[in-house]
Parts: structure tokens; sequence; C-alpha cells
């Protein structure tokens, strides 16, 4: 007998069908002994209409009444699950947020858990009845509800597998499992069988979806195994553990790619101390998150260009604030560009291996495509392209690491 918590995801529980469909899954794991916790989402397109109801009610919001709102989606869900539950003779309860309780602090719309009380789900898996939780919500000191930002019921599952010292947290979702790159862009993506949280973590902080950042980093923090795997087709999916639990590990187990970054040049930067510290602080008072940087050398020991890479998102604002501060930084000119993809080749035996970096530049050269900006981690090798070169870097690099699937 094992203790499992299963996290259904929004396409899941789509409708009252795929509803069923769930709750004949959790049945099964019931009959076969184990004790389960259940993670519901909202239906898809719920949370983004109720979103939108609060957008269009009054653009500026009560964040508090955001959370009232939008946690809504989930409470439907938890109680339909148990109802279906129910139905097909499954002992089965609901709990919203405040019900555990699942403590929060008050940073409303993006709320972190601070403390999970365990008594009375524990007390429902001792009577024999599987607990349906309501995803992505909690409630803070003042009893207010609150929500843990977009895809948080990835990491109530994890909060609550780790709370609950779950044996493993499954997370079911539409796709089966983890690829070695973006399968609409590689047909020869191969699903993982295992990774690690390290390259988990970065795979999905490069914009690989599958599963919310934090929740990655909660499961590595409690060593939470976790496996994504589809609700649409009765097969493994893919398993987040520890290092040590993968025996045969790969050099590069993924390549991915970010596309909402943007780049800017600051030209003609004096070539003095803390000109770079300068430059950087209306930024962090604006709030921009500077990821990628290089700084070239000066020809004349006089001036020097700083290049960097911030979210797309951010570009105007990084902008003006840079403007603003042209005449205490004395800088030349600042130059800009979105059209830009930061492509990394990801994997934890880079530790261990050299010449990773040496291939990717050799594999990128080979097909033509300018390097603009590199950086590296101890996992991960990052440069920053033409976004035109997409696809094109993307499947060069998957091929040049052997990562294709065999014909
Ligand atoms: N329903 C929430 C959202 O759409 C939470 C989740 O699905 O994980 O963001
Ligand atoms: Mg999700």
């Amino acid at each position: 007998m094992a203790r499992i918590v299963k996290k259904f995801g929004g396409t899941s529980v789509g409708d009252l069908d795929r509803i069923r469909n769930v709750a004949t899954r959790v049945a099964k794991a019931v009959e076969e002994g184990h004790e389960v916790v259940v993670v519901v989402s909202a239906m898809s397109g719920v949370t983004n209409q109720l979103v939108d109801y609060c957008r269009t009610a009054a653009m500026m919001h009560d964040a508090r009444e955001y959370d009232t709102v939008v946690a809504a989606g989930e409470q439907i869900t938890s109680g339909l699950l148990a109802i279906t539950l129910q139905d097909m003779g499954v002992p089965a309860r609901s709990f919203l947020g405040w019900q555990i309780p699942m403590i929060t602090n008050n940073v409303h719309g993006a709320a972190r858990i601070e403390e999970i009380k365990t008594e009375k789900l524990e007390e429902c898996l001792k009577g024999g009845r599987v607990a349906v939780v309501a995803g992505f919500q909690g409630i803070a000191e003042d009893n207010r509800i609150t929500t843990l930002g977009r895809g948080g019921s990835d990491t109530t599952a994890v909060a609550i597998a780790a709370a609950l010292e779950a044996d493993q947290c499954d997370i079911y979702t539409d796709v089966d499992g983890i690829y070695t790159t973006d399968p609409r862009i590689v047909p020869k993506a191969r699903k993982l069988d295992k990774i690690t949280y390290e390259e988990m973590l970065e795979m999905a902080s490069l914009g690989a979806k599958v599963l919310q950042t934090r929740s990655v980093a909660l499961a590595m923090k409690y060593g939470v195994r976790t496996q994504v795997l589809s609700s649409f087709e009765d097969l493994p999916g893919t398993l987040v553990v520890g290092e040590e639990e993968i025996v045969e590990q790969e050099v590069v187990s993924g390549i991915a790619y970010a596309k909402s970054e943007a780049k800017v040049t600051v030209v003609g930067l004096s070539d003095s101390p803390g000109k770079v510290s300068n430059l950087f602080a209306p930024l962090a008072d604006a709030n921009v998150n500077v990821d990628m940087i290089v700084q070239s050398a000066s020809d004349n020991g006089k001036a020097t260009d700083v290049t960097f890479t911030i979210p797309e998102d951010d570009l105007l604002r990084a902008i003006k604030a840079l403007e603003e501060s042209q005449e205490t930084l004395g800088y030349k000119d600042l130059i800009s560009t979105d059209n830009v993809v930061k492509v990394s080749v990801v994997g934890v035996g880079m530790k261990s291996h050299a010449g990773v970096a040496r291939k990717m530049f050799d594999t990128l050269a080979e097909k033509g495509i300018n390097i603009q900006v590199i950086s590296t981690s101890e996992i991960k090798t990052s440069v920053l392209i033409d976004a035109e070169y997409t696809e094109l870097a993307v499947r060069a690099l998957h091929t040049a690491y052997g990562l294709d699937a065999a014909e």
C-alpha cells in the first residue's frame, strides 16, 4: 500500500465525462489498496473567464476580491469529483484550501504556502476516504482566501505530497511526459523516462510549461518523487527525481528555447569602475529582470559596450528607465530588439563532461547561425540567436547531442 497524491489539470477535468474518467482512475488506485489524495484544477478555460470577469468589472481591483473570484473554479471541480466518486461507490470528500487549512502569506494572486495542517487530511485517509483537494488556493492569516499564481495547483499537489510524506505525486496532464525538446518543432523528440529536478527546473524556467516552476523547486527541496503523465492513456510518464536515481545519465537531456526575450545594447559607456553598477540600478528600480550579460572589452580604454537580455514584456520599461538616466550614465546610444531567442542545452551530465559547449558552438556555426550572447551554468549552456533560426538551431542541436528518436 502506498500513499499517492494525484493531480489533474484543467483539460483532464474539462467536462463531466472527463471528471468521470478521472474518478475511474482514482477508484482503480483505491481498489489496489492505496491511500489517495486528489488535487484538481478548474475546468479548462474557467480560470481565464473568472480573471476576465474581474478585469471587466474594474481594471484596477482589490486583489483580495480577485482571489475570492478566481478560487471558485477549483471549488466546483473538487465538489464534482467527490460527487462522482461517491456515485461510483468510492467514499470521498472535498477540501477547500481553508478547510485543510492550507496557510499562505497574504500576497494575493501569488501567495506562498507557509504551512499545511495535516490532521484533517490524515483523518480522512485513515477513515478510508479519498480527499479531493481544490488546488491553487489557500487562506491567509487574516482569514482571506488566497491563490498561488497561475498554474498553482501543481504547487498545491507537490506541497501536499511533501506534507503528507506521500510516496509519489502523479501530475496528470494533456501531454504524456517530458520530452527532450518541443515535439511541435522536432518530430523526433523523445519522451524521457526520468529527468532530474535540476534539469526540470531549467527546462520549466526556459518555457517548457508542463509543470509550474515553483512546484519543481518544491519537489526538489522535499525530494518528492513526481511523475508527469497523460490522463487520457494508461502509460507511464516521466519521473522527476533526484540525480542519484538516474543510473545512466545522458550528458545532455534536453534542448529548450525561450522566445519572449529582448536584447539591449548600451553603446559607448565610459569604461571606469562603477559604471556597470550604475547601469543596472535604474533597471532594478524599474523591476526589470536582467538575464544574460556581456561587456565588450574597450579598445581605447575609454568606452565599452554592454549587452544584456530581459523579458520582452519589460523592454519598453527598460528603455524608458535607461533613457531617463542617460545623462548620469553618460552612454552614447541604445540599441534594442525583441527579435531574438534563447536556446539552451540542459543536462546534469555537463558537470562531469568537457566539450558540451564547444559542440553547441560548432553545430550552430555549421548552420551559419550567429551567436549574439552566451551564458552558462553548471548544467546549462545558453545562446542568444536571431529568432528566425529557432527551428533550425533546435533541430540541429537535438541531432548533434544524439537525442533524436530512432526511426
Ligand atoms: N486554475 C488555475 C489556473 O488556470 C490553477 C491551475 O490550473 O493550476 O491557473
Ligand atoms: Mg498547469
